[in-house]
């Protein structure tokens, strides 16, 4: 099965069980490198298929991307610098971090153009996995949309591989 180009991933509920701007207080620390505590003592950690996805996409030369409404972007930016996959912060393996309310069809277009990938993009080589069907908007752009629906655990194995399937 061939991946494509580029994953881009939303955050809260995607790859970890929280709003960042409702959940967490900071300042946060690291409870263990993969989990962080706030200053409430409440502890948050990436969803459990969440890790192996990451290191696979960056071993088989996948471009990864985050794109998040969050409208606490500090919030979510300390969450990727302190939340570690194999001991490396978990910002690290994104190629690049996209912000802002409003339609991910502007942070999917800004990633591409900051990446060089304008035409992959166009050619249907990106995929994006999100919980919020809202975000089906990237399709008018090329990007495919994979929706984590009735989903406990955010972004499974078997909702990542659904997603492969159809790129396929
Ligand atoms: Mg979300």
């Amino acid at each position: 099965m061939k991946y494509p180009k580029a994953v881009v991933f939303d955050l809260d509920y995607t790859l970890w069980p929280c709003w960042c701007d409702v959940h967490i207080e900071l300042p946060i620390k690291n409870h263990r490198p993969d989990e962080i505590v706030d200053s409430y003592g409440y502890k948050l950690k990436l969803y459990k298929d969440v890790p192996g996805i990451i290191k696979e996409l960056k071993d088989n030369g996948v471009t990864i991307i985050s794109a998040s409404r969050t409208p606490t972007v500090h919030i979510a930016k300390e969450l990727i610098s302190h939340i570690k996959i194999d001991n490396i912060p978990m910002k690290d393996y994104f190629h690049s971090s996209q912000w802002g309310t409003g339609s991910k069809t502007r942070h999917i277009k800004n990633a591409a153009k900051e990446l060089g990938l304008e035409k992959e993009l166009a050619n249907g080589e990106f995929i994006l996995y999100d919980d919020e069907y809202r975000n089906k908007d990237v399709n008018s752009i090329g990007c495919k949309f994979v929706y984590l629906r009735d989903t406990d655990y955010g972004l499974t194995r078997e909702l990542f591989e659904k997603g492969l399937k159809e790129y396929n």
